[in-house]
């Protein structure tokens, strides 16, 4: 038979040869996997439980490798922009499971662990881009904020308890969680403040990213399975990091001079002019490297862990307008269905996105903003059209969000509407 005429399953698009037994229907197949799968995914709605978590460890390899362009292409479908950090994640990823797909045999080259690092202002889509990743790949995912760890001995959680967030994500199921995502938000909260060391220990800083290495790097790391705090009496997990990948992010706010200054001090020299000329101002977070993360306060050996770097754009208003519309759950989106919901058809002017749009950009928030600024405009008319209009349509004007957002409720307006 041809390649391309080969048999796949309609599900899971692994060809014939690829599963145990191959079942036809009229218009499409499905595998013996995805039978089991649907099966428990039934069993579940019907005892009502939580959904299993079907990606453990040793089904992993039955699973389809992503290449890199279609994790972006799935990306592109969550997040506005930002196609070098894209990029930067959907090879990572790539790579990562090549790596989980062959293990090392004795005596071949080791692939190594790519965790990653990116730097962008708050808002701007960190997070997204981290979560929309596990849920491609159905892997554990868990996030966590630097700021609330400490080195051990001091008040506030253990830097092991990190795992112990996975571990929850993954229901104990360690094999899963051994083959996890874990986003470290805030890590640049951790970077030494100035250049001036105190001569008293810092509880928050440089002894977490220093505790924080032994997870990075891989090894057997004992975990509280509740988190918190380690307790003398509380039962220990072990959990192996190897193959757990780690994702940072951080505003690292400040850091754009720190860049300037390098780009400054390394373009000296005889074609300094031409070379520091072609620097694109706007955005000077793209030529973020090493070296300016280490002025900012992270240790060396942490960066040593970290060695994909990548960086997000400021979202300007052309790219916050898209966010509000685009993205398969944009919030626009998300407010339609509501208001479907209740029989209201939500129609909503050019120039409302417009104030919404001008509203995030003066917030400062990135698209974090654009959230509140819908709840904010749109909570008064859930809370009265459900008993008021069914079966009408609601129209949002600027007029209407100005009206809302700057002087709070005015349920009568939208009557006289
Ligand atoms: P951070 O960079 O601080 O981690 P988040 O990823 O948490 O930011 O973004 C907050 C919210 O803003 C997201 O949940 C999403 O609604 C919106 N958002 C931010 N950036 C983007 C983007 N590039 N594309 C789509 N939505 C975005």
């Amino acid at each position: 038979m041809a390649k391309n005429n080969e048999r796949k399953c309609s599900f899971c698009d692994r060809e014939e040869k690829n599963v145990n037994i191959l079942f036809s229907g009229l218009k499409g197949n499905i595998c013996d996997e995805c039978i089991e799968n649907a099966h428990s995914l039934l069993q579940e709605a019907i005892d009502g439980q939580q959904p299993k978590k079907r990606n453990s460890a040793n089904d992993l390899s039955k699973h389809r490798l992503y290449k890199p362009r279609e994790i972006k292409e799935f990306l592109d479908q969550y997040v506005i922009g930002q196609d070098d950090a894209k990029k930067v994640l959907s090879v990572a990823m790539y790579n990562h499971y090549k790596r989980l797909l062959h293990p090392v045999k004795a005596d071949d080259v080791e692939i190594e662990k790519s965790n990653i690092l990116m730097v962008g202002e708050t808002g701007t889509g960190k997070t997204l881009l981290a979560k929309t990743i596990a849920r491609l790949l159905q892997v554990p995912f868990a996030i966590v904020d630097a700021t609330v760890f400490t080195e051990a001995g001091y008040v506030g959680e253990d830097v092991e308890s990190i795992l112990s967030r996975l571990l929850q994500a993954s229901d104990y199921d360690v094999a899963a969680a051994e083959k996890g995502i874990i986003f470290i938000d805030e890590i640049d909260k951790t970077g030494r403040k100035g250049d001036n060391p105190s001569i008293t220990r810092d509880v928050s800083g440089e002894g977490v990213q220093q505790a924080m290495l032994k997870l990075l790097e891989g090894s057997d790391v004992l975990v509280p399975p509740q988190g918190g705090r380690k307790h003398p009496d509380q039962k220990m997990v072990k959990v192996n990091t190897q193959n757990i990948l780690f994702i940072c992010g951080g505003a690292f706010e400040g850091i754009d001079k720190m860049i300037e200054r390098r780009i400054q001090t390394s373009a000296i020299g005889y074609n300094a002019i031409t070379s520091t000329k072609n620097i694109d101002r706007s955005n000077i977070l793209q030529y973020v490297n090493a070296q300016d993360l280490r002025s900012f306060g992270l240790i060396p050996e942490l960066l040593g862990r970290l060695p994909l770097i990548t960086y997000l754009n400021p979202l300007d208003k052309e790219a916050l307008r898209r966010i509000l519309t685009e993205p398969k759950n944009a919030l626009i989106k998300q407010y339609t269905r509501l208001f479907e919901l209740e029989d209201i058809k939500l129609i909503v002017d050019d120039d409302a996105l417009d104030y919404m749009v001008a509203k995030a950009v003066e917030f400062k928030l990135g698209g974090r903003g654009l959230r509140s600024i819908c709840e904010l405009i749109l909570t008064d008319a859930m809370f009265h059209l459900p008993s008021e209009k069914q079966g009408e349509s609601f129209h949002l004007t600027a007029a209407y969000a100005r009206q809302m957002l700057e002087h709070g409720d005015r349920f009568d307006f939208i009557k006289a509407a």
